[in-house]
């Protein structure tokens, strides 16, 4: 039996669900999980009316009850990092890596990420918008509702602003100008990651294109057809990327700009970024492979999220970071797909929490809050990530009954239902068999 069978009620209630609000305070997990049962979410036009105890509650048959017997609601799952605006694929060099080759290696080659801007920068709009959406769908396949959206594969002006719009037009509808439809999809924030890469056109002039970036800073922290290109900007900060001040000059112009800042750091050396991007009150630093006790240490007192990327560390064989000592210092820690064609080709955010926990050592039982409060808090989401009343009504029923499965199982979780602003955007159907009974 469907567990509903319209596209939209104005106004309805899932009663007797296990409901993991996120949103609870207390320094154990559990707590933190703010679990409700057996609970109530009222949902009420795009947001939740109200969220409580079964017997909090009485309803006089105005409102559509539907009852989940049990099963867990949580928000809709944040993913915080991706790089999802991309042409073609890097099979070849995942096989030479596997073979042995080094990623750096493989990109002063030619190939790595400059070979993805080549891809990128040769397809069509409607194309890049494609490929995009479809990715998208099979997040929301998992229970996802927010994904950040990462530039980068442009590295010029018109290219990146052109992946901005598309990361953009996916759920605000400013392709060009056009509607081009609502569409069931997770919602979008966008990040520019103009410093991504020094395009080859500039191998011999790094100022110049750092100057070039910072124009691109400008331009997005200006408004289009009444609205932002990207709430965030991103800068990889590596060795073999951009530097520490190379990165101070961009991310300190895009604050002032207004725009929300953060960082890849410490994916192959401790270089320094993750002290200069908490300095600057960063929501995140991502990657983190390597960093020193300073730098966490200047995280937690800045509140900037470490973002744990398991389909980077997998895919180039390299030691995971320790979520254990992060959260020991203090620093709250959000899990991303980090999806791109070279170094993560996962678009599982399931699959990547649960490697989180075998690899990192992240606690099973906080292990939703990095998808959901933190994953949301890092890429600066707003109303996402919890279960509160008055904020959008983002969420998803699965068909498990103890929170602890998300970072218990590897694969294979899928929602029975997701709700986006209050809209029932996807459903199974079939029994209601549990995985693990
Ligand atoms: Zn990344």
């Amino acid at each position: 039996m469907p567990l509903c069978n319209f596209d939209q009620y104005p106004s309805f209630a899932l009663v007797n669900a296990c409901v993991v609000t996120c949103d609870g305070e207390g320094d154990s997990p559990r707590d933190r999980l703010g679990i409700i049962a057996p609970g109530v979410v009222l949902v009420q036009g795009e947001k939740v009316g109200c969220v409580g105890k079964v017997s909090d509650f009485s309803f006089d048959g105005s409102i559509q009850t539907i009852d989940v017997q049990g099963r867990l609601v949580t928000p809709g799952l944040v993913d915080p990092h991706t790089h999802l605006v991309f042409a073609g694929s890097r099979m070849d060099e995942f096989q030479a890596k596997m073979r042995g080759v080094d990623y750096r290696k493989i990109g002063q080659e030619g190939g790595g990420i400059m070979r993805t801007v080549r891809a990128t920068r040769g397809s069509d709009e409607i194309a890049l918008l494609k490929r995009l959406e479809s990715r998208l769908a099979r997040m929301l396949r998992r229970g996802v509702t927010l994904v950040e959206v990462k530039s980068g594969y442009g590295l010029n002006i018109g290219e990146e602003m052109r992946l901005l719009r598309l990361g953009k037009s996916v759920s605000e509808k400013v392709l060009d100008g056009n509607e081009v439809g609502v569409k069931q999809l997770p919602r979008t924030t966008t990040t520019l990651l103009g410093a991504h890469a020094i395009p080859q056109e500039y191998a011999g002039n790094r100022e110049e294109y750092v100057n070039l970036v910072l124009k691109m800073v400008d331009l997005v922290s200006g408004h289009e057809n009444g609205m932002r290109l990207a709430e965030a900007c991103d800068v990889y900060i590596e060795s073999h990327a951009f530097s520490v001040g190379e990165a101070k000059r961009i991310l300190e112009s895009a604050k002032k700009r207004g725009l929300l800042v953060r960082a890849h750091v410490g994916q192959f050396e401790d270089i320094g970024g993750a002290e200069m991007v908490a300095e600057m009150g960063g929501i995140s630093c991502d990657h983190l492979e390597h960093v020193s006790d300073k730098a966490l240490g200047a995280m937690a007192a800045a509140g900037t999220r470490a973002v744990l990327l398991p389909g980077a560390w997998r895919t180039l064989r390299q030691q995971a970071p320790d979520a254990q000592r992060m959260q020991r210092m203090g620093v709250e820690v959000a899990v991303g797909t980090d999806a791109n064609p070279g170094t993560s080709p996962c678009f599982d955010l399931l699959v990547a929490l649960g490697l989180a926990v075998r690899d990192a050592g992240l606690d099973p039982e906080a292990a939703l809050l990095a998808i959901t409060r933190e994953a949301a808090e890092a890429c600066g989401a707003q109303q996402a990530g919890r279960i509160r009343a008055g904020w959008r009504a983002d969420l998803a029923i699965w068909d498990e009954v103890d929170p602890l499965v998300f970072g218990y199982a590897l694969g294979g979780l899928e929602p029975r239902a997701v709700i986006i602003a209050g809209k029932w955007v996807l459903e199974h159907d079939g029994d209601w068999s549990l995985i693990f009974q």
